[in-house]
């Protein structure tokens, strides 16, 4: 531990040597999984490939994918390399589509869960007389306990309040003192929201100066108006129950998002073809766990896009670096032959002065037609000021600008769209 990386041998080792590192660590996992899951014997033994093969980085392209189909058919413990007697933890994400997503942990899986983690919550800030506030929901998600673990490892003091109770929030924040906030980024605008409604300044009744945000696609321009409305840094967090949770990349004081690459091996690839791509080239995030017991990953399939780079960040570390997620591929719209994130009209909506953090993009189906339309609440500030349809017009010249696509925004009362204190729900079907 040092004052500006929690792990300075690895976080800054030439890229060189975590190659190396890298490449060993592979080699024994795939030998690991090879010995010890039947599954994966099988697989590796159909494209006709043995532990042995494994020479370079590059042969990790002789392994098959590992996709979300193949968890749901192994649900819950198929894949597992280690006795069950070994596990100490199990996790889930919820499954939208069918059964959910199982992580069970080894001792040393928690441990390494809370270091990557730890790393993680020091690059943000985050030291032993810290105050986390941890408002995600506590249960069988990943979320929380990963926040709980890597704020404890650094010594900090951990408000276990879990998501909900929205006053309770903000009483607690006031007095316990909270200095850190962990949570999903709309929440802590619902938190703001609450706070002027029982008559705080967000900015200057608390003591909050970090935010520690994810499990949810938001713009640049959202991360700009939650640093405003508490006057924190808003650090973006990342990762998945199928690798092990959040605490696959740390977010710097530059706001890059470098890879746990000593664990956690990223490759990009044409999510269509499967083609591996080179650095610097978008596509689908394919992660490898180099070294987790009970449940490895190789070659998972995130359906995540995103951009990975190989190179040298202004703060000091030479971890590679991920792109901030552009979304999800499951989440992609297909709209008049136009490719349409849900992320990029946020990120016009919140270049118009007026509109609020509150928005919802509805999509209408008509046989194999997709339209797509959005609500926004204005401010109340704006609201009174009249004259909507200047806001409506402004944000569909924004929406023109980024898609090339006319989308009707209409303004709606303020405090009409349902808040969220988790994943805010922001694309719905009518
Ligand atoms: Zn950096």
């Amino acid at each position: 531990m040092s004052e500006k990386f929690w792990d300075p041998k690895i976080e800054t080792m030439p890229l060189s040597e975590l190659k190396n590192l890298q490449l060993k660590r592979l080699r024994n996992i795939v030998r690991y999984v090879y010995d010890n899951n039947k599954f994966y014997h099988e697989k590796l033994k159909e494209v006709k490939v043995s532990p042995s093969n494994i020479k370079s980085l590059k042969d990790i392209g002789k392994l098959p994918f590992l996709t979300k189909q193949d968890l749901r058919e192994f649900y819950p413990f198929g894949l597992v390399c280690t006795e069950i007697d070994e596990i100490v933890e199990v996790h889930a994400s919820s499954g939208t589509t069918g059964k959910p997503v199982v992580g069970p942990y080894t001792q040393n899986d928690v441990e390494l869960w809370g270091e990557v983690m730890a790393r993680a919550l020091w690059a943000n800030g985050l030291r032993k007389n810290d105050v986390m506030q941890n408002s995600y929901g506590y249960g069988l998600f990943t979320g929380a306990h990963g926040f709980e673990k890597g704020a404890q490892k650094i010594g900090a003091m951990v408000i276990t309040i879990s998501s909900g109770n929205t006053k309770r929030q903000i009483n607690v924040m006031k007095d316990f003192e909270s200095t850190a906030l962990a949570c999903t980024p709309s929440y802590s605008m619902y938190m703001a929201e609450v706070a002027e409604e029982m008559g705080f300044d967000p900015v200057k009744d608390f003591k909050l100066k970090i935010g520690c945000f994810g499990a949810e696609a938001w713009s640049e321009e959202m991360r700009n108006n939650v640093e405003k409305r508490w006057e924190i840094t808003a650090h973006e967090h990342y990762g998945l129950t199928e690798i092990i949770g959040p605490g696959v990349v740390l977010e710097c004081r530059k706001k890059k998002l470098h890879v746990n690459a000593d664990h956690f091996l990223t490759e990009i690839i044409d999510p269509n073809t499967g083609e591996t791509l080179e650095a610097g080239e978008e596509g689908e995030l394919v992660y490898t766990t180099l070294t987790k017991e009970a449940f490895p990953a190789l070659r998972f399939r995130t359906r995540d896009l995103a951009v990975y780079y190989e190179e040298p960040c202004e703060c000091g570390r030479t971890l590679p670096i991920q792109s901030r997620i552009k979304g999800r591929s499951d989440d992609m719209m297909k709209v008049k032959g136009v490719i349409v994130f849900p992320s990029q009209i946020e990120a016009a909506l919140m270049k118009v002065k007026g509109v609020s953090d509150n928005y919802q993009i509805v999509k209408t189906k008509k046989g194999d037609i997709t339209s797509l339309s959005v609500e926004v609440e204005p401010t109340e500030k704006r609201y009174k000021e009249g004259h909507l349809d200047n806001l409506e017009k402004q944000a569909e010249d924004e929406i023109y600008s980024i898609l090339n696509l006319h989308v009707p925004v209409k303004a709606i009362d303020p405090k009409t769209i349902p808040r969220s204190t988790g994943k805010a729900k922001r694309v719905i079907e009518r």
